[in-house]
């Protein structure tokens, strides 16, 4: 596996933070993640026990593993899904579910995505002539901020829009303690994108609309990859890149299903 950048801050101390969140939840349904978490706690006391924080890298490590297995080949994208700690984006009750593939609710309706799906959207944003160099790029919903840091990993810089005040918050106080000096976090609609800061060598929608909003198109740049779920009930993936000045080239991926992309801010 390729390197991903490291955080200034040992993840270690982050994921204790949250490992000791996570000993409080018990009341979850069963699963893996669980299981895992719970052998560890029941050993009996004087064992030379591993720290928490190894037990979340070993499940993030198993998430990895399978995210390659369903398909993930870019060896960076692996890299950053196995450096962030998704578990520190969720509140501790669902925290012990974080590894396991599957969406999760952040609040106010809305969810952290799938990990296949956010290792997947950068992937094929990454499958660009510059052979996956992204030296700005741009995500709208930035929700709570999980796909943000997977991102900030492998661009020079990051700018995520979010239109609930409050999860726009949510995302800041997330990150500030992973100290990422490389993502910009606005609260607006991202149906706008960013003008002052375009052109992107990546856009990608978190939230999915029944067209791409034209904006975005003029703000991707030449050569740069947009990623974007498309639809109401059924959504597909879908890929759009700038060819020309006024050429886009627009492919559909595979289904997928997002929380829905809406117009204006709230809160
Ligand atoms: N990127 C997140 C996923 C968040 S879910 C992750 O890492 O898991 C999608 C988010 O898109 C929600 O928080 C929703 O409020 C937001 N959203 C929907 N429409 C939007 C818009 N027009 N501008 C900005 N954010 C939007």
């Amino acid at each position: 596996m390729s390197e991903g950048k490291r955080f200034p801050l040992s993840l270690e101390s982050l994921a204790s933070r949250g490992e000791r969140n996570g000993a409080q939840r018990m009341q979850t349904p069963q699963t893996a993640t669980r299981n895992r978490v719970q052998t560890v706690e029941q050993r009996p006391p004087g064992d030379a026990a591993r720290p928490m924080s190894m037990v979340s890298d070993g499940v993030r490590t198993a998430m990895v593993g399978r995210l390659a297995k369903q398909g993930i080949r870019d060896e960076a994208v692996l890299a950053a899904m196995n450096a962030v700690p998704r578990h520190l984006f969720l509140q501790p009750a669902l925290a012990s579910q974080a590894y396991i593939d599957a969406s999760l609710p952040i609040g106010h309706h809305q969810t952290i995505s799938q990990p296949y799906i956010v290792a997947r959207m950068i992937e094929v944003m990454r499958a660009n002539t510059q052979g996956g160099m992204l030296s700005r790029v741009l995500e709208i919903g930035t929700g709570c901020g999980y796909q943000a840091a997977v991102l900030a990993q492998l661009a020079g810089e990051v700018y995520s829009v979010e239109r609930i005040r409050s999860l726009h918050e949510l995302a800041r106080t997330n990150l500030r303690p992973m100290r990422i000096g490389n993502i910009r976090l606005h609260y607006g609609d991202g149906m706008l994108g960013i003008p002052q800061a375009a052109p992107f060598d990546g856009i990608i929608l978190a939230a999915a609309g029944l067209e791409v909003p034209q904006a975005l198109l003029e703000q991707l740049a030449v050569g740069g990859r947009l990623v974007a779920p498309v639809g109401a009930r059924h959504q597909v993936l879908q890929l759009i890149e700038r060819v020309g000045a006024q050429a886009w080239k627009t492919s559909t991926l595979e289904n997928c299903h997002f929380v829905p992309l809406r117009p204006g801010t709230v809160g």
